[in-house]
């Protein structure tokens, strides 16, 4: 196996990440580890067992593949979808215990119906819109939501085990508003029905939640991001995956000469340029032309013309050392210099969520 272009994941680093998190979660209050997006690019097999050895008794998945490759794991815990599910969905994920979340009456009686024929014996979430994400959650501020609110909560009754919302800001004005609202509208739902607060898990807040300085009323924090190091360095957090390639060749070439597709760049003087195997094949993405750079034996190299789609060109002209077959350091320190998440951002203009979910799937992931 000799890939062009691969992750390193540094498994330990995750397990760090991990701790500090829970380090930082409130007494009595829980924690859901979210491995959607397979575990953000991590490679979710891989993930499960590292939350699995700290004992986090929720995790957060999205598909039924990742469903089942967590009960796979042998993971008996709690195990909560974060977006609704269509119905075919629910119906595939009945084996693997996934507690749904429901926001609607068609997917309440759905669900009321695997209940009575003891096919869904899970929690279900009732999912409120409460601080304007307005993607699928239930708007109760108005009348007819309200309506809704109140049919679910007939159909599905004791079976709501959660009621939860999330934030679309966690800017600590916009968060303090949030949450008061979301406290509100589960008040208003225990009030309209037979549910008591004590049974019902009541829970908001991501990673940005959980670090800010906003105590948020939560009986569970759903956290992805901290997990991969994607947020707070000064707090010990450390990004987990690296994205490497390799030199293809070194070649010289003269004054004027243009480089790469529709000939968008020229080079000012005589120039070293080394091809590198990766591109936008592997999420090296093309918005990058014209502002980004990688790494070459702890030197930063500028690169040069459009990105192709399995290569990239750097001019290493004063890289003295640099040989064919050197490692390039794409994404963090994998030769000691480092591209840093604040420069991928910048030279991908994207969040490093993005870049890591789209990296894990597109490169071939190292183990560490
Ligand atoms: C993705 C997601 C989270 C985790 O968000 P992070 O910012 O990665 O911690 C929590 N809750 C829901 C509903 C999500 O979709």
């Amino acid at each position: 196996m000799c890939p062009a272009s691969w992750c390193t994941i540094h498994r330990e680093r995750i397990s760090k990440n991990l701790e500090l998190a829970l380090g930082l979660v409130p007494a009595g209050r829980w924690f859901c580890a979210v491995l959607k997006a397979d575990a953000y690019g991590h490679g979710i097999s891989q993930v499960v067992p590292l939350v699995q050895e700290q004992g986090v008794t929720c995790i957060g998945i999205t598909s039924n593949a990742e469903a089942r490759v967590v009960r796979d794991a042998g993971f008996g815990g709690a195990l909560i979808r974060l977006r609704t599910a269509t119905p075919q969905e629910i119906d595939g994920a009945l084996g693997d215990q996934v507690e749904e979340q429901v926001a609607s009456i068609s997917t309440a009686r759905l669900i009321r119906a695997y209940i009575d024929t003891n096919r869904y014996g899970d929690r279900v979430h009732l999912s409120l819109n409460a601080s304007g994400m307005s993607r699928d959650a239930l708007e109760v501020s108005t009348g007819p939501g309200q309506d809704t609110c109140r049919q679910i909560l007939g159909v599905l009754g004791k079976n709501i085990g959660g009621i939860c919302t999330h934030f679309p800001s966690n800017e600590p004005h916009e968060l303090t508003q949030s949450s008061e609202l979301f406290q509100q509208q589960v008040s208003w739902v225990l009030e309209n029905s037979d549910l008591s607060r004590k049974d019902v898990l009541v829970h908001a807040g991501s990673s940005l939640t959980l670090v800010s300085d906003v105590d948020v009323d939560t009986d569970m924090y759903r956290c992805g991001a901290i997990l991969y190091g994607i947020l707070k360095p000064e707090h010990g957090f450390r990004s987990t995956m690296d994205l490497g390639a390799r030199v293809v060749s070194l070649q010289e070439y003269p004054k004027g000469s243009s480089v790469g597709y529709d000939r968008a760049s020229h080079l000012d003087q005589d120039r070293r340029l080394a091809c590198i195997s990766i591109g936008y094949e592997n999420g090296f993405r093309r918005i990058a032309h014209g502002k980004c750079a990688v790494s070459i034996g702890n030197a930063l190299a500028p690169v040069v013309g459009k990105i192709s789609m399995n290569a990239i060109v750097a001019d290493v002209t004063n890289i003295a050392s640099v040989q064919v077959g050197d490692k390039v350091n794409v994404f963090g320190d994998v030769n000691g210099a480092r591209i840093s998440p604040q420069m991928a951002e910048a030279q991908f203009q994207t969040i490093l969520a993005d870049l890591f979910t789209d990296w894990g799937l597109r490169n071939h992931r190292v183990y560490r």
